[in-house]
């Protein structure tokens, strides 16, 4: 009977996942707090970290090709903005363009103006999906007394309705959610000025980021918490992530 025991949890650790190892390691660290009668914050940036951008990208590229279509002009370069798979949808929009085929110089310039009117709005980010198993993953701290708080470069006047809508509407917990008070505020300047009033709100147990140069400020300012690097879409800014850090690319 030992052995069967034996065998079946040595198949379940066997099958667990590199993120679930992860995930539940920040877990156990929120249990340790909750036991040492801390309390426990966990930091998630949303963009390309709990939520995938490029969802929303996607949906903002076909109503380009739709626009054109109705406008009669270029149906090829419609329909190849069409077929473009999600997994090719890049950070940039040049670079997504260029994985479409498209080496239209003046569709570049129209379709980044028609992208930037659209990607940062309360309207669009409210659309946007989640990261596979983010939402199941917050709601899990949360169940076990984490504090969330929700750090982004998303601005306040432009994106904050829109993406309380799309927290809500992907299942994930309500809790602290700060934006930026202007769109052109550098993001990671704003995110370190944030840390000086998250560090009041308990211990801080682990950080989630997708841009290395926010992690690695994160990092720098909560070195005993552990440090997560969502493996998805950054920027080309030229950091890279600190060796501490775990990597993952969804919660699954
Ligand atoms: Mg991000």
């Amino acid at each position: 009977m030992k052995k069967v025991v034996f065998l079946v949890l040595s198949v379940l650790v066997a099958f667990q996942t590199h993120a679930g190892l992860v995930t539940n390691q920040v877990l156990n660290r929120v249990m340790e707090a909750n036991a040492n009668g801390e309390t426990p914050v966990v930091i998630l940036d949303l963009d390309d970290t709990l939520f995938d951008s490029r969802t929303r990208k996607a949906i903002i590229f076909r109503e380009y090709a739709f626009y054109l279509l109705n406008e009669d002009r270029d149906e090829s370069i419609a329909f190849k903005i069409f077929s473009l798979p999600l997994n090719q949808y890049h950070y940039g929009v040049s670079e997504t363009l260029h994985s479409a085929g498209i080496r239209t110089s003046d569709i570049h310039e129209e379709i980044n103006n028609f992208w930037k009117e659209r990607f940062f709005t309360n309207e669009y980010a409210a659309l946007d999906l989640e990261i596979p198993g983010a939402a199941d993953f917050v709601q899990t701290l949360k169940s076990y007394g984490a504090k969330i708080v929700y750090l982004t470069g998303r601005d306040t006047p432009g994106m904050r309705k829109g993406t309380l809508k799309s927290l809500e509407r992907r299942g994930f917990p309500s809790d602290i959610l700060i934006t930026k008070p202007t769109f052109e505020m550098d993001d990671t300047q704003f995110k370190k000025e944030a840390f000086e009033e998250i560090k009041k709100m308990g211990e801080i147990v682990a950080v989630f980021e997708n841009e290395p140069r926010n992690l690695n400020a994160m990092i720098e300012a909560f070195p005993r918490a552990q440090a997560v690097f969502l493996d998805t879409l950054h920027s080309d800014k030229p950091d890279l992530p600190s060796e501490s850090a775990d990597h993952i690319s969804d919660y699954l």
